[in-house]
């Protein structure tokens, strides 16, 4: 098998941004949103690692050499599987109160145990249980964290998952989590389609407020613009209007609708 440094696709992007892609699809070939992107800002005193992944691999060692003497905080954008199941080697992590509990369990992943793909070996290896951080902290919106010239905030913007955050910078980028990317997208069912268009709402009033903002989504391409926002806002308002063209899709237990820019997996329970 692959080792850390081939399976993670390291790249800085800015003097203080690195980006760790890791392909999800490696898992399952049902997961189409590769890569997932881990961000780490890297402030004066202070680095800040948005996502630990999927836990195959060890990315601790990673982390240290990038960041070198500063202080280390670890988020979680949110509980799916795909962002927090490297939390362990960290010991320590952040995640929305709504979600702590969850992730402060271990992690069942058995739903994996059909994989055709080699890598689920590692998962059967843990029997498909992933031990969680020692530690959970609880964040909430509005919370202020200063890195050392670089000031992040908590936007949170519940739909994708009840605790899903986003994080503005004082620096211009807007990490924009599972909330919004380009890519087949997770929502709840659809007496909650109102909460995920509030959320993309309020994400969209801070583009309008700075118009030179940066999205950094954790799946696929990045640095994306406002359109990311308006077109999956105008998409997920059209699924009523294409709800007889919904197929099942059982290994999400969801109702899967395409439309020209997007395919909606939305949830059935
Ligand atoms: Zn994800």
């Amino acid at each position: 098998m692959k080792s850390e440094n081939q399976h993670f696709d390291i790249s800085k992007h800015k003097e203080y941004l690195h980006v760790i892609k890791e392909n999800i699809s490696l898992v399952s070939p049902v997961y189409t949103n590769d890569p997932l992107n881990i961000y780490l800002l890297l402030g004066n005193h202070t680095a800040l690692l948005l996502d630990t992944g999927c836990g195959l691999y060890p990315l601790k060692s990673i982390i240290a050499d990038l960041i070198g003497k500063r202080e280390l905080l670890v988020f979680n954008t949110h509980y799916h599987w795909d962002h927090p199941l490297g939390n362990v080697e960290f010991g320590e992590v952040y995640i929305h109160e709504k979600e702590v509990d969850i992730i402060s369990k271990p992690y069942d992943v058995s739903y994996f145990m059909d994989s055709p793909n080699e890598i689920v070996k590692i998962y059967a290896e843990k029997n498909y249980l992933i031990p969680p951080a020692k530690k959970v902290n609880p964040l909430k919106e509005g919370d202020k964290f200063d890195l050392g010239k670089i000031k992040v905030e908590v936007i949170h913007c519940p739909g994708h998952s009840p605790g899903s955050i986003c994080l503005l910078t004082n620096t211009g980028e807007l990490f924009t989590s599972d909330v919004a990317y380009y890519g087949d997208q997770f929502l709840p069912k659809r007496e909650k389609f109102p909460e995920v268009l509030n959320s993309l709402s309020k994400l969209i009033r801070l583009c309008e407020k700075q118009k030179d903002l940066e999205l950094y989504p954790s799946h696929r391409q990045y640095p994306c613009d406002i359109t990311l926002l308006t077109d999956l806002y105008k998409g997920i308002e059209n699924i009523d209007n294409l709800w007889n063209t919904k197929k099942p899709f059982d290994f999400f237990n969801a109702w899967q609708i395409d439309d020209e820019k997007f395919r909606y997996f939305i949830s059935r329970s």
